[in-house]
């Protein structure tokens, strides 16, 4: 089968282009056949490990040469997020790196009580103690505020649990439920299509995560195309119940199943 009619391409990147430091086979040679036909091409992803620059920049260590401007990380959605609900103060659950990227923020000092909680990826961070002062903070009125929920990823030792573990521990606890504004929100999805003036119906998104990348995707009314790379699991994508548009084996797949 083929997809007709795409002009936007939403990729996501972490098992993807991708896997810690190695680039996916066909990867650099199937964005750049994609961006010869001048298709808008916008980076999609929901790590939180790491700031915007520091993931554009590991592109360009990989060979992938793009505009930084076209990675999209859901730490922007987040600012815009507590301003819309005038929140004034907020605590930070998220790695040192990704700060630079909630500047946009206000840290509540030590000991005063914040009006939301910022979740990341905290990694080794994810204690007894951070966890506890979170579930401290939401019974106290914060709101929970979720770069992301995925449930694991994929390193280069093995699947690692991700962010939205965290998220269920902090909203079983409370009883509350949390604001995710990654993916798969469909107001990332909308983002991303705005900044490519794009329109849903001739846009696809790409990714290995059968819930936050496809079904987030279709969600919004954007085909989504799953690959077989990074942390894909065929259990993991039936148990989803989730049904891709196409499944390919990865990326280089991709320029022919948009031919045409
Ligand atoms: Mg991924």
């Amino acid at each position: 089968m083929a997809l007709t009619g795409i002009t936007t391409v939403l990729l996501d990147l972490d098992g993807v282009l991708y896997v810690d430091e190695d680039p996916i086979p066909g990867a650099l040679e199937a964005v750049e056949e994609l961006r010869g036909r001048g298709l808008q091409l916008r980076f999609v992803t929901n790590t939180t490990s790491r700031s915007r620059a520091q993931v554009a920049a590991r592109l360009a260590r990989l060979g992938f040469t793009l505009p930084a401007d076209s990675v999209l990380t859901p730490a922007a959605l987040a600012v815009r997020h507590c301003g819309a609900r005038g929140h004034r103060r907020v605590r930070f659950l998220v790695a040192p790196a990704l700060r630079e990227d909630l500047a946009g923020l206000a840290e509540a000092p030590a000991g005063e009580q914040p009006d939301a909680i910022i979740l990341g990826d905290l990694g080794e961070g994810f204690t007894y103690h951070a966890l506890n002062n979170a579930f401290r903070a939401m019974e106290a009125g914060a709101e929970l505020v979720a770069l992301q929920r995925n449930r694991f990823w994929r390193r280069s030792d093995g699947l690692a649990m991700d962010v939205g573990a965290y998220v269920a521990a902090l909203e079983y606890a409370t009883g509350m439920e949390a604001t995710v504004v990654g993916k798969p929100e469909p107001a990332f999805f909308a983002a991303a299509l705005a900044d490519a003036h794009g329109d849903s119906a001739h846009a696809v998104m790409v990714g290995d995560d059968i819930e936050a990348d496809v079904g987030g995707a279709q969600a919004a009314g954007i085909h989504g195309v799953l690959v077989r790379t990074g942390k894909f699991r065929e259990g993991a994508a039936a148990r989803s119940g989730v049904v891709p548009t196409a499944t390919i084996d990865s990326i280089a797949d991709l320029p022919a199943l948009l031919d045409g």
